[in-house]
């Protein structure tokens, strides 16, 4: 397989399901070697062997990231056993959608402990690995690309927290752009609109209902269109970074 993500290495966070599955097969199509990293190590399998039997180089690394030391044991690990790292995407994330009042306060701590505490784990640890493979790697660039939302431009009732996590996520992103860009580091950001995905089904029974019935209401995107947006960002040529990509179905106002 001749590709233009040869000889690079990607890491892939909640690529068990929707957004991460696609993305991680997509970067192996392109010829990067691929960790894929997610609880349920049954449907990583599954996954690696789908890469492999497609021509690609993947492995599976059934990890929470949410528990201490294990986001940045796995970014060393997936150095370890591919000797470098040019591509992170952090994508892992939950969407607790609810009121103020009536929400669990665990479900507040786990939004944060994913899409925010995790995520910098796992930027933290890959940074030093990015600068390598910007220095010396066959692109001379490397990509942090930080899955975002809608969310993160737009707060809205019902969605605070997710809101919290997500405009972080788009803050961090940018600052880190203007931190690495010299090193040829690209940090982006991508913010989708809604995605038909199993993110909705985590949502708490009550609230659940109606977040679907807002989904079901649009035609929805699907996983392999975000995946084709980070593809797009990690293939552009050394010099053109694309920092921030909003993209919505084509329906949703
Ligand atoms: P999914 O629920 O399909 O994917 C979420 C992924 O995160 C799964 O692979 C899940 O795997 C993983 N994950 C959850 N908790 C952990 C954990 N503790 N450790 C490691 N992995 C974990 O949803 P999407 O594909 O839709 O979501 C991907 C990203 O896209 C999220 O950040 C989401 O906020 C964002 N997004 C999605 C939109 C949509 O409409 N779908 C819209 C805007 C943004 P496992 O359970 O096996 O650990």
């Amino acid at each position: 397989m001749t590709g233009r993500l040869d000889g690079t290495v990607a890491l892939v966070t909640g690529a068990s399901s929707g957004i991460g599955e696609a993305t991680a097969r997509s970067l192996a199509a392109e010829g990067a070697s691929v960790a894929v990293v997610a609880r349920r190590k049954d449907r990583l399998d599954d996954l690696v062997a789908r890469i492999r039997a497609e021509g690609g180089t993947a492995q599976a690394f059934g990890v929470d990231i949410t528990a201490p030391g294990e986001a940045a044991a796995v970014v060393a690990r997936a150095v370890e056993s591919f000797g470098r790292l040019d591509t992170v995407v952090n994508n892992a994330g939950v969407m607790l959608l609810g009121p103020a009042i009536g929400t669990p306060v665990e479900e507040w701590q786990r939004s944060v402990d994913l899409n925010v505490s995790a995520l910098l784990q796992v930027t933290h640890a890959a940074l030093p690995h990015l600068v390598d493979a910007a220095d010396d790697g066959p692109r001379g660039v490397s990509d942090l690309v930080n899955i975002s939302s809608v969310a993160g431009r737009i707060a809205t009732t019902g969605a605070a927290v997710y809101n919290l996590t997500k405009f972080g996520v788009t803050a961090l992103s940018e600052a880190l752009r203007q931190e690495f860009a010299s090193k040829y580091v690209r940090v982006s950001a991508v913010e989708p609109g809604a995605v038909a995905t199993e993110l909705t089904d985590h949502v708490q029974p009550g609230v659940r209902e109606n977040i679907q019935a807002w989904y079901a209401g649009v035609e929805n995107l699907l996983s392999e269109d975000i995946a084709d947006a980070i593809h797009y960002i990690v293939t552009r040529p050394r010099r053109m970074a694309v920092n921030e990509m909003l993209v919505r179905p084509t329906a949703q106002v």
